[in-house]
């Protein structure tokens, strides 16, 4: 009753304002709709080429070598294993970095040791590495380095190489842009890591991440304008010592063709670097007695960093507002956050030349830092602790950098 009147009332002020009584119907489109969006958004297209089962068959695969702590035949062992994967998706050649690694002489009280210690300065209390503040529940976070806290004496056996200095390897392959060969993104992750489990979120989860969109890129039928370079970084654990390396021996190839006049770059001019480092766990602050909850956080979402305080800050910020709208746009389930205070990871050593940012679970400093990944370097970052509500939120960051690159680069796919 109330609405028919409400209705009436509604057409009467239609009809005084002098607005169309009749209006035309909408016409059918002329393909169904579904059809018409994948040919309007070849990105689209792209993105529904990932896959959680695929995305969880290649973080199992990146777990059967432990925890690839760097300088150990596992380590070396899942090199190869990323390499074998990579070309077998077409993403070839695959090629190495090769540089050697020393273990620093340990420094004493307030050197400038650490990862978190660049400053050379101590931290306040509340002041988290990278920037920004710790608050709220905090827990206790570190490297386990004892092996008896691994239960799975298999496991525990597989990790009992220690690592031994000397001659490191890591692993790349190249989406070679058609138009503009000469200038491209970095897309990494790191596959070492520690701490006598099976860095399965630290970083199987960010290494899988880049496979996949190397797989996803990689298809015949996918053409980009720009390059797109998939790193693997080895030795992020002990002081992003991969990525160094990659920035001393290649950063002054970029933009050189070589030979000359073969459109050939071996190092195409940098245009940014785009970090994945821990992608699966957010399930909120520890509670006040330090224990987690069991389930994924329904408002779980990608959080993305650039460093505020770095040469780059203002380009990096706007590469990360481009990320937040591929999310926007792409991810199928979870939301993403921007943030300044990127820390601890291997687009650090690219913040003050080229725009970088990082891609996680939380962020790293307020909150993983905080005790929010209660297996972070620890015995329990093994396969079996994730649940597909955690696999997903790694997938919708793959989801969420596939559409920015995709983007970025001007990726095609031919009919
Ligand atoms: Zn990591």
């Amino acid at each position: 009753m109330r609405a028919t009147t409400v209705a009436v009332a509604v057409l009467g002020l239609v009809a005084g304002l002098g607005l169309p009584q009749a209006q035309t119907p909408p016409q059918p489109p002329a393909t169904p709709p579904q059809a018409d969006a994948a040919a309007a958004d070849p990105i689209k297209t792209l993105v529904g080429r990932l896959e959680l089962e695929k995305y969880k068959a290649t973080v199992k695969g990146l777990t059967q070598f432990g925890d690839r702590r760097q300088g150990t035949d596992r380590n070396r062992a899942a090199v190869d294993w990323i390499e074998a994967q990579l070309k077998s998706y077409g993403c070839t050649p695959t090629e190495r970095v090769r540089y050697d690694y020393k273990t620093p002489e340990p420094q004493g009280r307030g050197g400038a040791g650490g990862r978190g210690g660049a400053t050379g300065r101590g931290r306040g209390p509340d002041e988290a590495q990278g920037g920004g503040r710790l608050r709220g529940i905090r827990t206790r976070t570190g490297v386990n380095t004892d092996p008896m806290a691994q239960p799975d004496e298999k496991l525990r056996t597989l990790n009992m190489q220690p690592a031994a200095d000397g001659p490191r390897e890591e692993v790349f392959c190249t989406k070679v842009g058609t138009t503009h060969p000469e200038e491209g993104y970095i897309v990494g992750g790191h596959m070492d890591g520690h701490g006598w489990g099976e860095a399965a979120n630290d970083d199987g989860s960010g290494t899988a991440l880049v496979m996949e969109l190397a797989r996803v890129f990689s298809n015949p039928d996918v053409q980009t304008e720009r390059t797109l370079r998939f790193v693997l970084w080895n030795n992020e654990e002990t002081g992003t010592n991969g990525a160094r390396a990659y920035i001393a021996q290649r950063g002054p190839m970029q933009g050189k063709e070589d030979p000359p006049g073969s459109r050939k770059y071996p190092e195409p001019t940098w245009l940014g670097m785009i970090q994945h480092d821990m992608m699966m766990f957010d399930h909120g602050m520890p509670r006040p007695d330090g224990t987690m909850s069991k389930e994924q956080r329904p408002e779980a979402d990608v959080n993305i960093e650039f460093q505020v305080n770095s040469k780059m800050a203002a380009e990096s910020q706007k590469l990360a507002w481009i990320f937040e709208q591929a999310n926007e746009k792409y991810a199928t389930d979870y939301p993403a956050a921007v943030s300044s205070h990127m820390t601890n990871t291997d687009s650090g050593p690219f913040q003050d030349l080229v725009p970088s940012i990082s891609l996680r679970e939380n962020e790293r400093g307020t909150q993983i830092g905080a005790g929010w990944d209660p297996q972070w370097h620890q015995p329990t970052d093994v396969f079996t602790t994730y649940s597909d509500k955690d696999f997903r939120l790694g997938l919708n960051a793959a989801q969420t950098t596939l559409g920015a690159v995709a983007q970025l680069t001007g990726a095609t796919v031919k009919k």
